[in-house]
């Protein structure tokens, strides 16, 4: 037994693959909009409560345009990302700008766009006033340092490059007062990937005393506050999703606490979720092309690591199933890979799967990568000539359309085309 939800079966792979040949990636549109609106109304104690969804994730204007339509808006961390965003109807305040070490074209734009500029450092204010004008509004990002600790994959918040430390924040918040800016958020990010509701809900306690102390010290009220992204999905089969509803009782919890006795009520709550939103909701599909049997058994598939690095990058646990195999005993145990120069390019490293047939012995099964929804094409690159695959959409009424072609080599090539002139002598 080896299930993990997928919408299709090997019937529905075989006739997608005749229009959309693999490797690709599909996205449900139906799970995720069931999961925005699971979402939403977990956060309804918050009546203004927006996720700005994080581009980085998945970036692709049509997936964009589901959250528009749900009232969700963007955060962006680059002038393309803010194109994107304003692409998929995504407009205003509705998206922030959280970058860092921010270029003065990022500024601009974003300005111009009337997004939420986040910055990082207190030496941005000076930067942005000189170079672009302050905006009315604007939020810091906030680095806890010691005082929280982050989680494997982002580290620790005192070694981490973002945001601002707490001395620095209050100076800030004071200067951006006497400068005239009438409108304040606070924001941070501290953790990636974690999945215990404790510790998001103590993240949440800690920027509601935060407020507390920046209006005792400043006199700044602020406007909302961004708890950041990072929530959890569980990659592996035993593992739990986050409770949507024990999570928002705890913030509200801490806010009745914190923020109401303080008279600083009402807040807004905002959260830029990337990887919970889409994460679980896309895979990567793959056909078994070779099998070989040497020190190990090897099942290479037609993707590789420039399609979804995640598993290379952080030693990411992606589960694999085989369509129409879900039932069959995990027999065999298999490094599945990919056919990048690189002795990393594996998908799954000994893991217990079903026995594979290949095309090359004549069969036809498909690899299904699970929870690649989020950071997984996104992080592809062309190392090795790798050209990336492309994406799909299941549609609510079932058809699926194409969301973005796979890359050609004419792609491959585009950037060698100097001033229209493709000669390379
Ligand atoms: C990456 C990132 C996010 C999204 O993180 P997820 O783990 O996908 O929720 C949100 N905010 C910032 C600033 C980020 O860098």
């Amino acid at each position: 037994m080896n299930q993990k939800y997928f919408p299709l079966d090997k019937e529905a792979l075989e006739e997608i693959t005749q229009q959309f040949p693999t490797p690709f990636y599909i996205y449900d549109e139906k799970a995720i909009i069931e999961n925005v609106r699971r979402i939403k109304a977990a956060f309804s104690s918050f009546p203004s409560y927006k996720n700005h969804f994080a581009v980085k994730a998945l970036p692709n204007p049509y997936i964009l345009k589901i959250f528009a339509a749900e009232g969700f808006g963007a955060d962006c961390s680059s002038l393309p990302e803010l194109l994107l965003a304003e692409a998929a109807g995504i407009k205003g305040e509705d998206i922030m700008l959280t970058s860092n070490e921010t270029p003065t074209a990022e500024y601009i734009a974003a300005k111009k766009m009337g997004a939420v500029i986040n910055l990082d450092d207190i030496t941005h204010i000076d930067f942005l006033e000189k170079n672009v004008g302050l905006p009315e509004l604007i939020s810091f990002r906030y680095n806890p340092g010691p005082l929280k600790e982050g989680n494997a994959i982002i580290g620790k918040p005192e070694e981490a490059k973002y945001g601002f430390t707490r001395e620095h924040l209050i100076k800030g918040y004071a200067l951006l007062k006497e400068k005239g800016v009438k409108r304040f958020a606070l924001h941070t990010m501290v953790a990636s990937n974690e999945l215990s509701v404790p510790y998001h809900v103590e993240t949440a306690r800690m920027l509601f005393e935060l407020a507390v102390e920046i209006h005792s010290k400043t006199g700044v009220r602020l406007e909302f506050i961004n708890l950041g992204g990072g929530m959890g999905i569980p990659y592996k089969p035993d593992q739990a999703a986050i409770d949507y509803e024990a999570l928002t009782a705890g913030i509200k919890k801490a806010y009745d606490e914190v923020i109401v006795p303080a008279g600083l009520a009402p807040i807004e709550i905002r959260t830029e979720w990337g990887r919970v939103v889409t994460g679980p909701y896309g895979w990567l599909v793959t056909r078994a092309v070779h099998k070989k049997e040497i020190y190990r058994n090897f099942i290479a598939v037609d993707a590789c690591m420039a399609d979804l690095m995640r598993p290379a990058l952080y030693d990411a646990y992606h589960h694999i199933t085989v369509p129409g195999k879900e039932e069959m005993p995990l027999s065999e145990v298999y490094d599945v890979v990919g056919s990048l120069c690189e002795n990393n390019d594996k998908f799954a490293i000994q893991r217990q799967l079903p026995k594979i047939e290949t095309t090359a012995e004549g069969g036809d099964d498909f690899v299904v990568i699970h929870d690649a929804g989020a950071h997984g094409r996104a992080m592809g690159f062309n190392y090795n000539g790798k050209l990336r695959c492309g994406e799909l959409l299941l549609r609510e009424d079932g058809s699926v359309v194409e969301i973005r072609r796979a890359e050609t080599i004419e792609d491959y090539f585009a950037t060698l085309d100097i001033n229209g002139v493709k000669d390379f002598n």
